[in-house]
């Protein structure tokens, strides 16, 4: 109660919150202040040598690289460690050696400064950051990444799901589907951006299973049949990349749009890694224009996993007297966005 007395007394763009992401392969330290002013981004990404993201390895990449990011993130906001008011951090859901060193960064700075904790939701922040940068004030939001794939939107208190994968996240179908092609990520341009490139010379559209079950998705067998089929090597890789998206983004589509139908909401926000693609912005601000909603894109620096996304959430949260005392700070790998109270709307 004293720490936040102490922050509180300052003016809210004299109050600064370091936001640590570290769910998956990005480690991110991000800065906002309390009035929702972004002073730093930095990222360093984990890439495999072989193969999918390794838990241990990519943990082992965020305690590396940790103290560098973080410098350098203070730099950027040209701020002092003394001048920060509260911590933030993603708390889940994500791989537990990922999250678990982020986590542990993120106590060891708010017990040093002696300033308040927070643990933040990762898909919740995913949200935040698109209204924060789009203006949207009450979207239904269409969340696709590397690890999640989600129809949301605001609803008596909590986000609400709508829809979401059955399996497999859009971004790691696309990812696996590059990897098995034998595409390399290459630093900045991320597996699904090499499938959208591709996927742009693309001129036959290919039969592959389309599943849409009631309000959710499914995205294995799609992936399991154009992988066959690549395999079998009769298919141009720019149709099969053409069609996989096609049908994907067309499952994910359709379920965005009858959330959008039932919720009757005015606003659709595309936000999460995936966001970036061209193909599958056009097709949503397609829906977007045809329920006469507007269309909000996260911008591509805030659409992959970033630390400015916890700092603001963070803000949120603690303005709305919010904190995670160092022993309940434990991280929840499964974390559903609709168990998250969100005092901060309505
Ligand atoms: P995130 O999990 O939010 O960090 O986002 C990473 C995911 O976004 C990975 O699966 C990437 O392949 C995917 N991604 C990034 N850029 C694009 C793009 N232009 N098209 C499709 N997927 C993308
Ligand atoms: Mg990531």
């Amino acid at each position: 109660m004293v720490k936040k007395q102490r922050v509180r007394k300052k003016k809210a763009e004299e109050s600064y919150c370091l936001g640590i992401e570290s769910t998956a392969d990005d480690f991110s330290v991000g800065v906002s202040t309390f009035k929702g002013e972004i002073l730093a981004n930095i990222r360093s990404s984990y890439v495999p040598a072989e193969g999918g993201i390794h838990p241990r390895e990519a943990a082992r990449h965020h305690s590396e690289q940790a103290s560098t990011v973080l410098r350098e993130a203070l730099g950027k906001a040209a701020l002092k460690p003394a001048d920060l008011s509260i911590i933030a951090f993603s708390q889940g859901p994500g791989l537990g050696p990922c999250l678990r060193t982020g986590a542990t960064v993120a106590r060891a700075l708010a017990s040093y400064l002696d300033i308040p904790l927070v643990g933040v939701n990762h898909c919740i922040a995913h949200i935040e950051i698109g209204k924060l940068k789009t203006e949207a004030i009450d979207p239904i939001t269409l969340y696709v990444s590397g690890g999640n794939t989600i129809v949301a939107a605001f609803d008596a208190g909590r986000y609400r799901v709508f829809g979401e994968t059955l399996d497999i996240a859009l971004g790691n179908c696309l990812d696996v589907f590059a990897r098995e092609a034998c595409l390399r990520q290459k630093q900045g341009m991320p597996l699904g951006a090499l499938v959208e490139k591709l996927a742009a010379k693309g001129t036959r559209l290919l039969e592959l299973p389309y599943a849409v079950k009631g309000m959710d998705v499914s995205m294995s067998g799609l992936l399991t049949t154009a992988v066959t089929l690549l395999k079998k090597g009769k298919c141009r890789l720019e149709d099969l990349c053409y069609s996989l998206q096609e049908t994907a983004f067309s499952m994910v589509t359709e379920i965005s749009e009858r959330g959008l139908a039932h919720t009757e909401k005015k606003e659709v926000l595309l936000t999460g890694g995936v966001a970036a693609n061209r193909r599958l912005q056009a097709m949503i601000e397609e829906i977007a224009r045809e329920h006469d909603a507007r269309f909000c894109v996260v911008p591509s620096e805030f659409a992959v996993d970033n630390g400015a996304m916890i700092a603001w959430t963070g803000v949120l949260a603690y303005t709305h007297d919010i904190v995670t005392p160092i022993n309940q700070s434990h991280v929840k790998l499964r974390w559903r966005l609709d168990e998250v109270e969100v005092p901060w709307i309505g």
